[in-house]
């Protein structure tokens, strides 16, 4: 089970907003003190019989915004939600479970990575205090994306992946947007030109809204008690493949490590630029 990215948590968002949006919290159960971090319970519990105005998105992080104070709500590694009646027999793993009348959104968490956190209606919560812009809006454009690139030595793949850059750029959809920009995830982040950064923006939105086109269209098993909501088949071109021919001209993918997490690439595809000095260098070797 792969973690779950921006366009899992996107799906999820229109699920469980569909089950929740204008009612009434009528009970939150806390099972589990801590996941990632302590479960603020008894402020949970002061917004049973507030109604749930909307379940909004930012980052990764889930907000189920009601006028008395927001429920924020993190998958981390493996969480998942579903939208079930109250009286379904609780699973092993069932952390955390929010009802309105007679149906629950019930969080399941194995490795507890995940997160329950409450916020007040006049503060940001800290979590989302050093978020960049989000990649499905204007605010993620190529100026920004070629701002925040000139003065980084990491590798492009990294830098596209920190959050106060660009939320949501999670590792499946940074090798995807990487390949179809024809850019090697190890170049530096101030190498990559600015024609190649254009392309790159564009492509990283046009990924992330066709995956959750494609979630979209799995979202009416959303609420069956079996099985894991959100997620989808997806049609990759390089993630998960290291090893494997390239869909485009047939080379093999090659596979590195950077941050802790799988890159793969073609090496024909995304061909490693080189600066104009080692460039130079060659030149005079061969001169
Ligand atoms: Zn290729």
């Amino acid at each position: 089970m792969p973690v779950p990215e921006l366009p899992e948590v996107e799906v999820s968002r229109m699920g469980v907003s569909a089950h929740l949006d204008g009612r009434v919290i009528s009970n939150i159960v806390v099972r589990t003190p801590k996941l990632r971090w302590d479960i603020p319970t008894s402020q949970l519990q002061s917004l049973i019989g507030h109604q749930i105005v909307r379940v909004s998105r930012r980052a990764k992080y889930l907000v189920i915004e009601t006028a008395g104070g927001d429920i924020i709500i993190h998958l981390g590694m493996s969480g998942s939600l579903r939208v079930i009646d109250k009286d379904v027999a609780l699973k092993k793993h069932d952390h955390v479970d929010i009802a309105v009348g007679n149906k629950v959104l019930r969080l399941n968490d194995p490795r507890r990575f995940g997160a329950v956190l409450f916020s007040d209606i006049d503060t940001a919560h800290a979590v989302f205090a050093k978020l960049g812009p989000e990649p499905l809006t204007d605010d993620f454009n190529s100026g920004h994306l070629i701002a925040k690139c000139a003065k980084r030595k990491a590798a492009i793949k990294l830098v596209i992946m920190d959050n106060p850059v660009v939320v949501g750029v999670g590792n499946i959809y940074a090798n995807e947007a990487l390949f179809l920009s024809g850019i090697h995830p190890q170049t530096p982040a101030n190498q990559v030109t600015k024609k190649q950064l254009k392309s790159l923006t564009t492509v990283i939105k046009e990924v992330l809204a066709a995956a959750i086109k494609q979630g979209g269209t799995t979202l009416k098993d959303f609420s069956q008690t079996d099985g894991k909501p959100g997620y989808f088949a997806q049609s990759l071109y390089v993630y998960g493949r290291g090893g494997q021919k390239c869909l485009k001209c047939e080379s093999t993918l090659e596979e590195v490590k950077l941050g802790q997490r799988a890159s793969v690439f073609c090496p024909q595809c995304q061909r490693k630029r080189m600066c104009s000095k080692v460039i130079n260098n060659l030149i005079s070797y061969d001169g």
